[in-house]
Parts: structure tokens; C-alpha cells; sequence
């Protein structure tokens, strides 16, 4: 048997058994009614482990109608109200995590111990947003000679949400919390392959008395339930989080029915490493992160820039790290390293070590796919390529634990190579100048910069990306939550 048949919470066998899972929406289970479903597998041995509905786009529009039903009494509960019921909602996360945490592993081959920390997330995220929704003033006073004049701050309505399979709960939790604390209602669109955690907090918030279409989760692929999502006019925001090439779709419907839209998308972050660092240290920790949740991390650094007299013993340190990291199943807590998530993101991260090799880039560690014995999961050899940055693997997003490394001399060329990329969402400096640190964290066209760290992240702290990177940034801050509010001038002559 496999570790998936041993392991298991019972509660999250409980939950399994009840597959095909049905959708929620307006407090109630929703089933396609053409009875089509879509398989969830797990990562890391391949199984079955449930069935998802998927949902046709009148029942994606079903939903959209039960959610903006359910927005005039949520948004008119007197705030403290909503707030204590999104604050219980988050008490039952957290009291929830261990079976989140599992149910997380197990469909999006994450780590156990790393899959609780994201549901932590989610939970500090959703209890952010409540206490800085407290402080947003509904009337502010404008100040117009001869006029009285204020602004009235309102929600919109139905919110919906479109998230990828990296991050499912964490990005819930970043995406909702702003819109539900300040009173609108949400439409979920999980990622076909990680639908469960989602579909368990939707059951989760109707047993803590969130009103019945406050939280609405819809299941199916991307190009049926995604494509109804997005072309459905009655939505009043929507917020994507996933590749470029599907964010581009969900801007052009979104422009057309003039609804505002956010856009996160992909990212090919650099790390420049000056001399003056600990090589070894850092070599360690910038393989720490790329072999973080097996690389699928939209913010990763993807392209290591290294001053050309440390490189040898940088790439000696990064080979020694890659070779005692333990790939294995998610829930085996010896793993340090999971699966990819699925057979075809394996293809894609083993077609990107080979087009880059036959673009002239050496491949310096890793380059093949993964055994882990008694599992056929999704694994990938944490990989090094070293070349030229015009490298399609120096380009492109792998979404893999790939490093594309190339060599610097000056601080200029470094961060001219750092911006050449299409993307901008988060890039580091390592070095022990601080004012240099400074000047080139500043200098790298991205949402985010990090300096001696990468992907630190913190409530109060804007994220988001920049050019094909995405579109709104300000996530996990007070300008997020701003974007969930409209607001009506109201002037009158005295
Ligand atoms: P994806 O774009 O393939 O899918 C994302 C979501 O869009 C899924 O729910 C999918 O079902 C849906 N979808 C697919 N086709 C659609 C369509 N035609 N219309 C509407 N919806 C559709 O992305 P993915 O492979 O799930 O995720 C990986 C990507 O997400 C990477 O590019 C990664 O960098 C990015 N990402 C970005 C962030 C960020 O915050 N910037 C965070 C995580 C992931």
C-alpha cells in the first residue's frame, strides 16, 4: 500500500469518500447537472483520490446570480457583525488545519509541514483584512471652498476569483479576505487539479454561519468554468491569479464587459550575488528556495546572477545543497521535496531542460526526471543550467526547481540583466553593501524586491507583479482592499 492509503485523518477520509464532491453555492452542494466530473489526482503516487464536478457556464452563471442575491443583507450587517463571522471563520481554519494542511498535500503535492503554513496563512490574512477594514471611514469629508462635499465608500457585489494550482489556499486566503471584509460577496474558481481545499472551506463557512452565498465555490476546467467566470457580465470585479497566456483571456472578456479587473501572473525573478557575500550560505539558501514547493512559485528566483570571480565556488555550493535534498511523497515528513503537480507540468519542466541545452546551455546538476520508490508520482531532479540569458530557459517560466545561472562583473551589467525579461514580479540583491543593496533593489523593474532574502512576505506589505507579470499589484496591503470598495463623490453648495 502507499503512503496516501496509510496516512490519511480520518475526517479527511470522510471527506474523500463523499467523491464526486459537489460544488457549493448559496450555502448548498451544486452537481453538474450533465453529470461531468474531473479527476483529482495526487502528485505523488499518481492515484485517484476524488472527483470534482465540472460545472457547465449556466451554472457558473447560477452562481454569479445567488452571489449578487447575497450581497445587499452582508453588506448592510452592521460591520462588526460581518467581521465577528469572518473572525469565526478564521477560529475554524485554524482549528481545521490539520485536515486542510492533509487535504492540501495530498492534491497539490506540497509538502505536509508547508501546506500548514499556508493554511496559517490564510488565516492571518483573513484576520488582517478584518482589523484593517475596521479603520476604513465609510464618509470621508472633502474639502471644496463654499460646498459641502464627502466621499462615500460602498462594496460592489459579487467578486469573482480565478486561482491557480500552486498556492490554493494561501491564494484564497489572499485573494477573498480584502473583498469579504469589506462586505461584498465571492465566487471561487479553484484550479481543476486543486479544488478540495476550496470546496472544504466553502462547507466550512456555512457551519460557522457565514450567510448562505457569501462564499460560493464553483469547480471545472479552466476553459468551460474558468471561460463562463470570466465572460459573465453580471460579475463586478474579477481577480486572476495564473499563467500570462490565460490572464490575457481573462483581461480581454473583462475589458469588453468593462468589469475592473487584477491580474498576478507569472514571473522569472533574478538573484543577483555580488563577491562580498558568504557563497556558501547564500548558495544554500537560493537553493532552499528554488526547490521550495518543487520551484512552482510564481515569484521564485529563476535566474542566478553571479559576480564572475565567486561563481565556481557559488556552482560547487549549489551542486553540494541539490544533492541532499530528499525528494518523496508529500506526506512523508522525510521528503524535503515533492512532485510537480501533474504529468504534463513534468513534461513541461523536463521539455524546458532540454530546449535550453539544445540553445547551447550546460546543464550543471539534476536535468532528468525523479524515482521515488513505490510512488509513480510527478518528480523532477532539482536542476542547474548555466549560459547565455537569451536562453529560452533563461526566458521563459519553467515552473520547476530549475536555476538558470549566468555571470556578471559590474553592477550596471548586472541589473540590465536582471531586467532583461518580460516579467516583473520579484527579484533579490545579495551583498553585504547597503547602499549598493539599496540601489539595486530599487533599480529591478518588479513588484518586489528582497535584499539577503527571497520570498519574504508579510501582511501590510504590497505584492504583485509588473509588465507580463500582472496587472493591480498592492496584494496583501490596504491598497487590496481599497480595490474592493467604490466610491461616490457627493457635493452640495452651502
Ligand atoms: P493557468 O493560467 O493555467 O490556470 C489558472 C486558472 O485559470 C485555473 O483555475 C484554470 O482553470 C483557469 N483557466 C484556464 N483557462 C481558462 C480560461 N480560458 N478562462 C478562464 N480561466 C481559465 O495557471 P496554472 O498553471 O494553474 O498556474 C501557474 C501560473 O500561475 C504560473 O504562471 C504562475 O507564475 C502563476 N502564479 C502567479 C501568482 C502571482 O501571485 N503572481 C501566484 C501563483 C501562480
Amino acid at each position: 500500500s502507499t503512503i496516501t492509503q496509510i496516512e490519511l485523518l480520518p475526517e479527511v477520509e470522510a471527506f474523500l469518500n463523499n467523491s464526486p464532491l459537489a460544488s457549493f453555492v448559496g450555502g448548498k452542494d451544486m452537481v453538474s447537472a450533465n453529470g461531468q466530473t474531473v479527476a483529482t489526482l495526487d502528485p505523488g503516487s499518481g492515484e485517484k483520490i476524488a472527483d470534482i464536478q465540472d460545472l457547465s457556464a449556466d451554472e457558473v452563471d447560477a452562481a454569479v446570480r445567488v452571489a449578487n442575491e447575497a450581497f445587499p443583507a452582508w453588506a448592510s450587517l452592521p460591520r462588526e457583525e460581518r467581521y465577528a463571522i469572518l473572525l469565526k471563520l478564521a477560529d475554524a481554519v485554524e482549528q481545521h488545519k490539520p485536515i486542510i494542511a492533509q487535504i492540501e498535500a495530498l492534491e497539490a503535492g506540497k509538502i505536509e509541514a508547508q501546506a500548514q503554513g499556508d493554511v496559517q496563512n490564510m488565516v492571518d490574512t483573513l484576520r488582517y483584512f478584518v482589523s484593517l477594514d475596521r479603520d476604513v471611514e465609510p464618509r470621508v469629508k472633502l474639502d471644496v471652498a463654499g460646498h459641502e462635499a464627502w466621499k462615500f465608500r460602498q462594496p460592489w457585489g459579487a467578486c469573482a476569483f480565478i486561482f491557480p494550482w500552486n498556492f490554493p489556499f494561501l491564494l484564497i486566503g489572499w485573494g477573498i479576505s480584502p473583498a469579504l471584509a469589506a462586505g461584498n460577496t465571492v465566487v471561487i474558481k479553484p484550479a481543476e487539479d486543486t479544488s478540495l481545499s476550496a470546496i472544504y472551506l466553502a462547507r466550512l463557512a456555512k457551519q460557522v454561519g457565514v450567510p448562505d452565498g457569501v462564499i460560493n465555490v464553483v469547480t471545472g476546467r479552466g476553459a468551460t468554468a474558468g471561460a463562463a467566470l470570466t465572460n459573465n457580465a453580471e460579475i463586478k470585479r474579477m481577480s486572476f491569479t495564473g499563467s500570462p497566456e490565460v490572464g490575457r483571456l481573462v483581461g480581454e472578456a473583462c475589458g469588453r464587459n468593462l468589469v475592473p479587473v487584477k491580474l498576478e501572473l507569472g514571473g522569472k525573478g533574478a538573484a543577483v550575488v555580488f563577491n562580498d557575500v558568504d557563497v556558501r550560505a547564500t548558495a544554500e539558501k537560493l537553493v532552499g528556495a528554488i526547490t521550495f514547493h518543487t520551484g512552482q512559485v510564481c515569484c521564485d528566483a529563476t535566474r542566478w546572477l553571479i559576480q564572475k570571480d565567486i561563481y565556481d565556488e557559488f556552482v560547487q555550493h549549489c551542486i553540494d545543497k541539490m544533492k541532499t535534498i530528499r525528494i518523496g511523497h508529500p506526506l512523508d515528513p522525510n521528503s524535503d521535496m515533492g512532485p510537480v503537480v501533474n504529468p504534463k507540468q513534468r513534461e513541461r519542466v523536463l521539455g524546458y531542460i532540454q530546449k535550453g541545452q539544445a540553445a547551447g546551455a550546460k546543464c550543471l546538476c539534476g536535468g532528468g526526471a525523479a524515482e521515488v520508490e513505490g510512488q509513480n508520482g510527478n518528480y523532477v531532479q532539482p536542476s542547474l543550467l548555466a549560459g547565455s540569458l537569451d536562453n529560452v530557459a533563461a526566458q521563459e517560466e519553467i515552473f520547476g526547481p530549475v536555476a538558470f545561472l549566468a555571470t556578471f562583473e559590474t553592477e550596471e551589467q548586472a541589473i540590465a540583466m536582471a531586467n532583461d525579461t518580460d516579467y516583473g514580479l520579484a527579484n533579490s540583491v545579495w551583498t553585504q553593501d547597503e547602499s549598493r543593496a539599496a540601489r539595486v533593489a530599487e533599480a529591478m523593474i518588479a513588484g518586489n524586491s528582497w535584499i539577503n532574502a527571497h520570498n519574504v512576505f508579510a501582511q501590510g506589505v504590497p505584492y504583485g507583479g509588473v509588465n507580463k507579470s500582472g496587472l493591480g499589484g498592492g496584494v496583501l496591503s490596504i491598497e487590496t482592499l481599497m480595490d474592493y470598495y467604490r466610491s461616490t463623490s457627493v457635493v452640495r453648495p452651502l
